[in-house]
């Protein structure tokens, strides 16, 4: 094993180059759909590290009828490159590990907005700045660095290590489940999403849902003839969140979730609709983000959301003979927690521990990971551990370069603990 200062010195011994490399993997503006040239250029960084490297797109493959596959509208899976390198042990002296990343980002919203570029990677204080600079590729610069420390002290791991950088994390999920129907498994599964240096060892489910609304085009001067089928859809989001209000007593029985105040939330979160600003409009579509409740089998709550939407329809002139429709174009996720009591968590806490001189705390998540792929599908145990930052999916997002050390720090020793060492 290697000592907290050989690991120290490894880990500052390339923390220029791992800025560097954070820094520049933040400059590529990986939003949905555009991930391509930000995942050819990790795969080019693990191909310098003489990794096997496996690069693929979603659509080489098959994956629908899987379990914890969401359905996909509106981009182009050709475009969706996934990237996982190997690392194989020919004489495995421990147990396997997977490091699993996404690159994909939400979007930046009105950049005027933004103190910092949004895509600059600006560092201030002590802060790296930028979209993804938290969530979470700040993460995924901790996992491959982790691997470089090791080298850099004269190791590899001592079992097979798989590298995976995933999309579609903020939308399905489908980059996650990809890499295991191609066949990627290990003993154990370790995301550095941003948890604050804290044990993530759970997290809610989310469903992500079209409401396509429909309505009556007349005149302004004589509204009275028509319907306004963007008012109807507030209505309908108005029914939504009171069913939010109901979900969130119910959530109080929940052994995991009862702790938290309101864990289940709802976002009406993209809106488009009408044709002319004189003419009430004759359609609206809405975008909603749900959180499920927590043990409640995902075709049980779509039918629970179905109900909500046609009840507050059937009270409606218009939309009852002419009821919305509701599209499931998204994240059907279902809920995860990693129970205690793990050798793998105890591996991680242990890393954590001397890094800090702390025991590591738990967190739960009010929204999604990938940790439930391998965790609930594959029996493959996952949680969460990362660095600490502020604002993700908001303006100014950053992380704290200072968690990304301690992160990379906490990886390394977990990797020797796990995998165990060979040398070079
Ligand atoms: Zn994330």
């Amino acid at each position: 094993m290697l000592t907290a200062a050989q690991l120290d010195h490894a880990i500052a011994a390339n923390w220029d180059r791992q800025v560097e490399w954070l820094k520049t993997l933040t400059g590529f503006p990986s939003q949905r759909g555009l991930e391509g040239p930000c995942q050819d250029w990790i795969a080019g960084s693990f191909r310098e590290r003489g990794w096997s490297v496996d690069r693929y797109v979603l659509s080489d493959v098959a994956m629908a009828h899987l379990p914890g596959y969401s359905p996909v509208a509106d981009t182009d899976y050709d475009k969706a490159v996934q990237v996982v390198a190997s690392i194989r042990a020919p004489q495995p002296v421990g147990r396997s590990l997977i490091l699993q990343g996404h690159v994909d980002v939400v979007p930046v919203g009105p950049s005027d907005m933004w103190s910092q570029q949004p895509y600059g990677g600006e560092i201030v204080d002590g802060k790296l700045f930028g979209r993804g600079a938290c969530d979470m590729k700040s993460g995924v610069s901790a996992m491959v660095f982790a691997l470089d420390a090791l080298r850099t002290a004269g190791y590899l791991p001592g079992s097979d290590v798989y590298v995976q950088t995933v999309t579609e994390e903020e939308s399905t999920g489908n980059g996650a489940l990809s890499t295991l129907a191609r066949g990627y498994r290990a003993d154990a599964c370790f995301i550095p999403e941003p948890t604050g240096l804290h044990i993530g060892r759970g997290q809610i489910g989310v469903m992500w849902f079209r409401l396509s609304v429909k309505g009556m085009p007349a005149h302004v001067a004589e509204s009275e003839q028509g319907t306004n089928a963007i008012l109807s859809t507030y209505r309908l989001i108005e029914a939504l969140q009171q069913f939010t209000r109901d979900l969130n007593e119910r959530v109080k029985s929940h052994p995991w979730y009862s702790g938290l105040a309101s864990p289940i939330k709802f976002n009406p979160g993209k809106i488009r609709g009408g044709d002319w600003a004189s003419s009430t409009p004759a359609w609206c579509e809405l975008d909603c983000r749900i959180a499920v409740l927590p043990g409640t089998p995902l075709d049980a709550f779509r039918q629970e959301i179905l109900d909500v939407v046609m009840t507050a329809a059937a009270a409606d002139p218009f939309l009852a003979p002419n009821p919305p429709e509701v599209i499931w174009n998204g994240f059907q996720a279902d809920d995860y927690v990693l129970e205690p009591g793990s050798a793998f968590e105890a591996a991680v806490r242990a890393a954590h521990q001397a890094a800090t001189g702390e025991e590591a705390k738990d967190w739960l998540f009010t929204g999604v990971t990938d940790s439930r792929f391998y965790g609930r599908y594959y029996d493959i145990p996952s949680l969460c551990y990362g660095p600490s930052g502020q604002r993700m999916h908001g303006f100014d997002e950053y992380v704290e370069l200072d968690s990304v050390k301690q992160t990379t720090r906490v990886i390394a020793d977990f990797i020797q603990r796990w995998c165990g060492l060979r040398a070079i």
